[in-house]
């Protein structure tokens, strides 16, 4: 099937006055709950069970929205975009209509896996030299590289709604977008998570007026408890609703959009170097969303489905899941076992690192990197006793496998910002696996003025320096290239090509790695969905140092790690904030978000049943 690319013009529809009142769609409990008679946010969960479709994303508001949607009788994808647009609202610092995203979709009737790039690309004027300061020739600052209009993508966030609803929904965008604007403009309930986000990037927020305006009433943080409206994004919500993506790609919005980027409205008196880009309303206008065929592994019978590049989530997953095929780890203790996923994954980002990149830019061996004979021969180097010493370096991915062959010098790059990964399901049993970011949290910190969201910071998903040494950089900037990616989303057919499971999370680089260590928890360890999540973190991407989080780093695992098989931990709060659906059956569904991290996820069923 290759790519096809296409932007179209959204159906235009009146906004209908869609009430979020009455969540009767959830338990009868927390019907009573609902936030609009008391002003609270709707119920929170973590793992919900029952029938007639499933939602799970990081924020209760945005999963009542697709709840909502589903009860409607709209199907995964209107609930992945009216979540994904609430999300806009109340989880405004990871996602919205100023970002990107990639978007896998299974279809039930057919049978079919099918996956959309919404990535920003980079302008048409953008060089090799993007982030390198001429005045000294070095790499800027990436605090001053990302606070500047040089970071800012065109964004593929809204063609990706309007893309995918054309394909695969039943309803309009406008119609999808109902619950979102009427978030907008209710408000939300403001929760620790989001205030933190606020006081992280308060500094950068208060140099833009209309970036505080948002997020910085009467010039602090909002308080816990208190309720957030977004009068301007209903009215950028309302105004695409009514006339289409267009407004936003080749109308008023896209105007503002780039003239934002070319001259970043900073407040007077404002110290920082804020450097203006060079994204044109041309740029906006020559978006195209990519329909890329999905990446697939086959892992112990079942089909691993997930994003081809740009992203390196499909293929940095599916080659570990590969290298991992080679040994017995349901068999192994869980120091053993995890002791394997951390070496595959290392092994997978030594190749990652210096093959991925836009296919559309540099050439990317995927169908190799992919392959079996590849991986079994990565698989060779990983010693099932003792970790190696890292960086390991890249294999060679030329069809022709043997020994325990590795390429040239290696380099570890790994970053980490900020995304929402959510997941959807119907009672068709259709599955959508959606992540967007706006990369760092708050993306570049810029607001576009009077209309209600941040811009991106997604072009620093490039390389600013060459990294591999000789051998060629896959992810240097470059004229309309989409900097490489690290998001997963992926979704499991068993092995009658029914789906089976679907997830993804956010954490930069540390996608993979979560995606790849609960797949492992789910599929080898013997983990239900709920457990495979919640389970303790460790992230290994070919460097000296595995992040891990404080229940293995401190306790007796990450003793018998460190010790017995000689890696180096260092502790991180949390790594990722992931969401999962399980078909369980026929007409079983089992949503699944985080327990814990980032404050907790919001899981719901359309009918609730244990
Ligand atoms: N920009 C990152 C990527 O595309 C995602 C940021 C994050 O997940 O935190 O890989």
């Amino acid at each position: 099937m290759g790519v096809q690319r296409s932007r179209r013009t959204a159906a235009v529809a009146l906004v209908g006055t869609i009430a979020l009142a009455g969540v009767g769609l959830l338990a009868p409990a927390q019907a009573a709950e609902d936030r609009r008679p008391d002003g609270d946010p709707p119920p929170k969960q973590p793992v919900a069970t029952g029938s007639g479709g499933a939602v799970a994303t990081v924020d209760p508001d945005a999963t009542a929205a697709g709840i909502e949607v589903l009860r409607r009788g709209g199907n995964a994808v209107d609930a992945a975009v009216a979540a994904a647009a609430a999300l806009g609202v109340s989880e405004p610092f990871s996602s919205g209509i100023g970002g990107g995203g990639f978007f896998v979709y299974y279809d039930a009737r057919s049978g079919e896996v099918s996956t959309l790039d919404g990535r920003e690309s980079a302008p048409a004027t953008a060089t090799e030299q993007r982030f390198i300061d001429p005045a000294t020739g070095t790499p800027l600052p990436f605090q001053e590289a990302r606070v500047s209009g040089l970071s800012v993508g065109t964004p593929g966030t809204l063609a990706t709604w309007d893309e995918a609803l054309d394909r695969w929904g039943r309803r309009s965008l406008a119609r999808n977008l109902g619950p979102a604007i009427e978030l907008a403009e209710d408000g939300f309930v403001v929760d620790q998570t989001f205030r933190s986000q606020v006081e992280g990037n308060a500094a950068i927020f208060a140099d833009f007026p209309a970036s505080a305006e948002l997020y910085l009433p009467g010039g602090a943080p909002p308080a816990v408890g208190t309720v957030l409206p977004n009068p301007d994004l209903a009215d950028t919500y309302r105004q695409i609703a009514r006339h289409g993506i267009d407004e936003f790609y080749d109308g008023p919005i896209g105007a503002d959009i780039a003239a934002t980027v070319q001259d970043p409205p900073v407040r007077d008196g404002a110290t920082r170097t804020v450097r203006p880009g060079d994204l044109t309303t041309g740029d906006l206008a020559g978006y195209e969303v990519i329909e890329r065929d999905p990446t697939v592994v086959d892992y112990r019978g079942l089909q691993v489905y997930g994003m081809a590049p740009p992203s390196s989530g499909g293929s940095t997953v599916g080659e570990a899941l590969n290298i991992l095929e080679n040994f017995d780890l349901a068999a192994m203790d869980e120091a053993q076992a995890l002791h394997h996923y951390m070496e595959a994954t290392a092994l997978a980002f030594a190749d990652r690192n210096r093959y991925v990149g836009d296919p559309d830019a540099v050439d990317v061996p995927l169908d190799e990197l992919l392959s079996q004979g590849f991986a079994d021969e990565r698989a060779c180097l990983l010693d099932p006793d003792a970790a190696a010493p890292k960086p390991v370096a890249p294999g060679v991915p030329d069809g022709d496998y043997g020994g325990c062959a590795a390429a040239a010098e290696p380099a570890a790059v790994a970053d980490e910002g900020s995304t929402t990964h959510l997941t959807t399901a119907d009672r068709w049993g259709n599955v959508v696996a959606y992540t967007l970011t706006i990369e760092q949290t708050g993306g570049s910190g810029i607001a576009v003025p009077g209309r209600g969201f941040l811009l991106n910071n997604e072009l620093t998903d490039f390389n600013f320096a060459p990294t591999q040494g000789s051998a060629p950089d896959p992810n240097l900037p470059g004229p309309d290239k989409r900097p490489r990616s690290s998001m997963a989303p992926t979704i499991v057919l068993d092995g009658d090509g029914d789906a089976l499971l679907a997830l993804g999370s956010p954490g930069g680089a540390t996608i993979i790695g979560t995606v790849l260590q609960t797949l492992v928890n789910r599929i080898d360890l013997g983990m239900d969905l709920p457990e495979a999540l919640a389970a303790p973190r460790l992230f290994q991407p070919n460097a000296v140092n595995t992040t891990a989080e404080p229940a293995i780093d401190g306790g007796p695992l990450g003793a018998i790690l460190e010790g017995q098989y000689g890696h180096t931990l260092v502790p991180t709060a949390e790594i990722g904030a992931a969401t999962a659906i399980e078909l369980l059956g026929k007409h079983k569904l089992q949503a699944v978000a985080e327990p814990v991290r980032r404050g907790g996820g919001s899981a719901a069923v359309l009918r609730p049943r244990r």
